[in-house]
């Protein structure tokens, strides 16, 4: 018998959180974990789209800890628990349960190998990015470091996460210069003098960083540099960050025609149904995707010179925004999110390979079709 293995909740969601922060979440969205102790042991989760009270129910039928699902079950605040809902029976079956509910969601949209990702893989697509990069994200950190320092700085910095810029690491700009500075009585100066001005060869070192590491990068920082004060500064910048935002937008290595592309599609994503816009009549090479609703991105997927745009939630006004540009494919928001729960297991898995892992065997999609 395989050995499972225990741990804290605080060591799995330590583990989604690397991969997906939950500063990568939309305002709106209610990521992270909504019932539980982060301190409590764990031996079992349960993996789910939707956390419905079949999903909590199956979960206390099997003895499991806690239930990762990609939508958080509360997304407003709660005022009543009379269970008059089901959002409210969901958390007090759980509470009552012992079962801690966690969340992954618009942080799991975001990343560039989270949710939309995953679609991208199910239809073959290559040279895939993020279709809308977020901006906001990046951070640039400059520090002065004498010469004698600089290699091991350096290192510690990129160690520590820093330096990374679409398939390139280790960036850094140095500028050669000197810093000066006068040490009081109490001091312990590394070089120099007390009560006397001292000039020293420094190097002025930038690094660009992503601003969850910040915490991680001058903890690093203040540990390597060998001043007693250590000079830097944080900026904060605009750029987009290109390995994180809404949507992705891939090729297909061989363009394929429409509907040859929209049967591959129905039969990949498991669609009962696909709501489309008029054919353009041309071989579809680029693809845009978006997982659940994500009409918002239109103009970017036809700015992008995307063929088609696959997503979900489309209203009957939105699919005249296509105006003969692009094909607008609607394939239903459970259809378009249910390899997630696939993407969320191999996260864990890859981590905790003797953790026990369960998907959830309910279809929580609680819209169904008439054929
Ligand atoms: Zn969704």
């Amino acid at each position: 018998m395989a050995i499972l293995a225990f741990m804290k909740i605080r060591e799995l969601m330590n583990h989604l959180e690397e991969i997906a922060p939950l500063s990568y979440q939309e305002s709106y969205d209610n990521a992270g974990l909504i019932v539980g102790d982060p301190d409590k042991g764990i031996k079992s989760a349960l993996i789910s789209l939707d956390c419905t009270e079949a999903v909590v129910e199956e979960a206390v039928t099997n003895g499991i800890d806690i239930i990762i699902s990609h939508h958080p079950i509360v997304f407003k605040g709660l005022k009543k628990f009379n269970g008059k809902n089901y959002v409210e029976r969901v958390v007090i079956k759980a509470i009552k349960n012992d079962i801690a509910l966690y969340a992954i969601h618009t942080n799991l949209d975001h990343i560039s190998t989270g949710v939309s990702k995953k679609i991208c893989d199910k239809l073959n697509l290559i040279n895939t990015k993020v279709l809308d990069p977020k901006g906001g994200l990046l951070k640039k950190m400059v520090v002065f470091v004498p010469f004698t320092h600089k290699e091991a700085v350096k290192d510690a910095l990129f160690a520590a996460g820093a330096g990374n810029i679409g398939n390139y690491s280790e960036c850094s700009f140095e500028l050669d210069g000197r810093g000066g500075f006068k040490a009081n009585e109490d001091a312990d100066p590394f070089v120099g003098d007390k009560n006397q001005r001292h000039t020293e060869d420094e190097v002025r070192l930038e690094v660009i960083y992503q601003g969850n590491k910040e915490r991680k990068l001058i903890a690093t920082l203040l540990k390597v540099h060998p001043y007693e004060e250590v000079a830097y500064d944080i900026y904060s910048l605009s750029n987009n960050y290109s390995e994180v935002g809404a949507g992705m937008i891939g090729e297909l290595e061989n363009p394929m025609q429409e509907n040859e592309f929209l049967q591959l599609l129905k039969k990949n994503m498991k669609a009962d149904v696909i709501r489309h816009t008029e054919l353009l009549g041309k071989p579809i090479k680029k693809v845009a995707v978006c997982g659940g609703a994500g009409s918002f991105l239109l103009n970017q997927a036809i700015a992008a010179g995307a063929d088609i745009f696959i997503s979900a939630d489309f209203k009957y006004h939105e699919f005249f925004d296509a105006e003969g540009k692009i094909i607008i494919a609607d394939i239903g928001h459970f259809e378009s999110e249910q390899f997630t729960q696939e993407l969320l297991l191999e996260i864990i898995q890859k981590k905790f390979p003797n953790f026990a892992l369960r998907l959830t065997v309910q279809n929580t999609n609680p819209i169904k079709y008439l054929s």
